[in-house]
Order: structure tokens, then C-alpha cells, then sequence
């Protein structure tokens, strides 16, 4: 088990930014989780881990070991990619012993200790019964499961994992990545996992660094993510359906103070208004709503403004409505059941305790 370090990582490709003065520190033995758009930097930062890249600036640290210019075979490291990368013409058996093979000499391994190590990590990996098999005569989600043993079987310090169930179809995703996350857990083997897929994050990772732009944006638990999303971007990547954005502005009138959103309006505390100007924030302001957080009903309710139904999207556990705010649309989560009709009128609630505002110009956040 391992601890990884990194302190101001560049990755320059000629113009492109691709990884740009990341500093993070992943613990040892947790599931990691670097979460981003397409081309946000993911992937080169785990290729800089492995060795398979040089970084232009900064230090890469696995236990505290300086490992910038420590050969990739050398840095105690196992990867699995999106593709599996098996060789076709080798049998699962041989697949999975292939990095023994390599290392036999050098870890004094006898014929009959491969054997009982691949038995074994077949075994947890419920594949015992492929070992004689081609990887053509497996489905996808076995070929996964050889391509994890085989990175298993060396017992590696970090295990690197690159969006490693996108090929799998959806209900055997769902299966992997629970089958993933109990095997994690019971190895603790420190685990960097790339994917885009924010679900996938928030329910394997233990923490998760969102990226864009080859910068991390924000670090935190998927809990803390979700609850105090740093920034706009984090807001409207981590959740769905995703957080609503509606543009407000603050306003002064008779020595009060409101956030004016045209339809809806509230009055602000006189004090955090104007802490909220005086650190240079503000006026115009961005607020954040969840699906959750709004509710709607037919009949006018205290505080909740007239709005219409731009379109119902029933879930089976839920629905979610779409209905108009101004030229906006904003997406409610309502209760399994009740029928709406497009173009119906109904009541918007807002509940304010639950509300996120970032800054217009910054897009951080600042409540
Ligand atoms: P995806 O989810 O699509 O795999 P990613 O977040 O993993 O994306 P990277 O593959 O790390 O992103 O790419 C980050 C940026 O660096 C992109 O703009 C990409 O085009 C660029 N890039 C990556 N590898 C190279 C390379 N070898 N040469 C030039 N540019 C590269």
C-alpha cells in the first residue's frame, strides 16, 4: 500500500496545457477518483503516475519516494485500461500470470507459485473456470475481470484504473462497479480511478478530484461535493439531474436588501449582503438550486410563484418537471404519481435553506 504525492505537475504537449500545476495528496488505501469532461487531463495524469509520461514541471512522490525519473516497471504501479489490452493469442491462465513470468528471477517464483497465485486471484475474481479459455471466447465483462487479475496477481502498491468499465454494457457496469469497490476494500490496495461519469465517481470513490481544463477545481468526499460545490463548474458537474442556475442580482432599496431573480425575489440578511459586496462579489450573482430543493403544487402555496409546465419526465420512483422560470427552464423533482400536463399552470417553491450563490464574474462559490 502506497501513498501518492503529487506538487505542482505540468504537462505541457508543444501548446496544450494538458495537466496544469496539479498538487493532491491520495491516501494510502483509498479509492480515488479524478473526474472531468473529455480533455480535461485525467488520463495524462495517470499516465505521469505510471511513468508512462514525463512531467514538464513539478514532483511525483509514491511513499514519499521522489519517482520522477523511476522507470515505469520500477515504480511498484499496475494499470488497467479501457480496453483491457489482453494478448489474444495467450489463454486467461497465462494472461494473468504473464507479469509473474516477467518477474519470476527477480521474485524467486517457482512454476507451482504462479500457479497458486493465479488460482487464487482467479478465484476472487470469480474467473476460476476461464483459466483454459482464449480471451475471444470471453464476453467483455470477463475479459474485464482477467485484465483486473492481471494486475491484481502482482500485488501492486497503487493500482491505476482508466474509465476501465466503459465498454461494458449498462447493467454489467452497475454489477462491476460494486464487484470493483468490495474487492478494493477487502485488498486496500490505494486505488486512482479516471472516469467521466460523475455517478460512477460519486458511488465507488472515497474521495474524488473534479478536473477541468487540466486543473482540479475541487477536492472532497462525493458528500462534500455535493453539498458545497466550490465553484459553478463542480455545481453543475456532480449531480443529476444537474444543480439549476438562475441569474440574480443584489439590490439595495431603502437601506434593505434583496436578491432579485425577476420572478422570484427574497430578501437578504442586511449583514451577509453586504459582507457578500465588501469581498468584492457580487452584484450580479448566480443562484443554485437542486432538483430537490424546489417543489411544486397545483394550488398557490405561501411564497411560491406562479409558473408553467414545460414538460413532465416520469422516472418510475419520481418525476421529474420542467417547468418556466422567466426564459429559464428549471427541472423539479416531484413525487411519483401526480400528472402533468405541458403548458399547466402550477405553484414554485423554493426551499432557501437549501440554496448555493456563486459569484457571476469569479463563479466561486460564496454561501
Ligand atoms: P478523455 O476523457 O477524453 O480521455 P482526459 O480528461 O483523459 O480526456 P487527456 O487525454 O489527459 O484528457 O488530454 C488532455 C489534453 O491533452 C487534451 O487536450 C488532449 O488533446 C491533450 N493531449 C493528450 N495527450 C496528448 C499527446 N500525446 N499529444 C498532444 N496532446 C495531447
Amino acid at each position: 500500500m502506497a501513498t501518492v504525492k503529487l506538487v505542482e505537475v505540468v504537462k505541457q504537449f508543444g501548446e496544450v496545457v494538458a495537466v496544469d500545476h496539479i498538487t493532491l495528496t491520495i491516501r494510502d488505501g483509498e479509492f480515488f477518483c479524478l473526474l472531468g469532461p473529455s480533455g480535461s487531463g485525467k488520463t495524462t495524469l495517470l499516465r505521469l503516475i505510471a511513468g508512462l509520461e514525463y512531467p514538464t514541471e513539478g514532483e511525483i512522490y509514491i511513499d514519499d519516494r521522489l519517482v520522477n525519473d523511476v522507470h515505469p516497471k520500477d515504480r511498484d504501479v499496475a494499470m488497467v485500461f479501457q480496453n483491457y489490452a489482453l494478448y489474444p493469442h495467450m489463454k486467461v491462465f497465462d494472461n494473468i500470470a504473464f507479469p509473474l513470468y516477467m518477474r519470476k528471477k527477480k521474485l524467486g517464483l517457482t512454476k507451482e507459485d504462479i500457479r497458486k497465485k493465479v488460482v487464487e486471484v482467479a478465484r476472487l475474481l470469480r474467473i476460476e473456470h476461464l483459466l483454459d479459455r482464449k480471451p475471444s471466447q470471453l464476453s467483455g465483462g470477463e475479459q474485464q475481470r482477467v485484465a483486473l487479475a492481471r494486475a491484481l496477481v502482482r500485488e501492486p502498491k497503487v493500482f491505476l484504473m482508466d474509465e476501465p468499465l466503459s465498454n461494458l454494457d449498462a447493467k454489467l457496469r452497475l454489477y462491476m462497479r460494486t464487484e470493483l469497490r468490495r474487492l478494493q476494500e477487502k485488498l486496500g490496495v490505494t486505488t486512482i480511478y479516471v472516469t467521466h461519469d460523475q455517478v460512477e465517481a460519486m458511488s465507488m470513490a472515497d474521495r474524488i478530484a473534479v478536473m477541468n481544463k487540466g486543473r482540479v477545481q475541487q477536492v472532497g468526499t462525493p458528500e462534500e461535493l455535493y453539498e458545497k460545490p466550490g465553484n459553478l463548474f463542480v455545481a453543475g458537474f456532480i449531480g443529476v439531474p444537474p444543480m439549476n442556475f438562475i441569474e440574480c442580482e443584489i439590490v439595495e432599496k431603502d437601506n434593505e436588501y434583496f436578491l432579485d431573480c425577476r420572478k422570484l425575489k427574497r430578501k437578504l440578511d442586511k449583514e451577509i449582503a453586504l459582507k457578500i459586496l465588501e469581498s468584492g462579489y457580487g452584484p450580479e450573482i448566480v443562484l443554485g438550486v437542486r432538483p430537490e430543493h424546489l417543489s411544486i403544487s397545483k394550488e398557490p402555496l405561501e411564497d411560491s410563484v406562479e409558473t408553467e409546465v414545460f414538460l413532465s419526465e416520469p422516472l418510475g420512483s419520481e418525476v421529474i418537471v420542467n417547468v418556466k422560470v422567466g426564459e429559464r427552464v428549471v427541472k423539479v423533482r416531484a413525487p411519483p404519481g401526480t400528472k402533468y400536463r405541458i403548458g399547466e399552470k402550477v405553484y414554485l417553491k423554493i426551499n432557501w435553506d437549501k440554496i448555493h450563490l456563486f459569484d457571476k464574474k469569479t463563479e466561486k462559490a460564496i454561501l
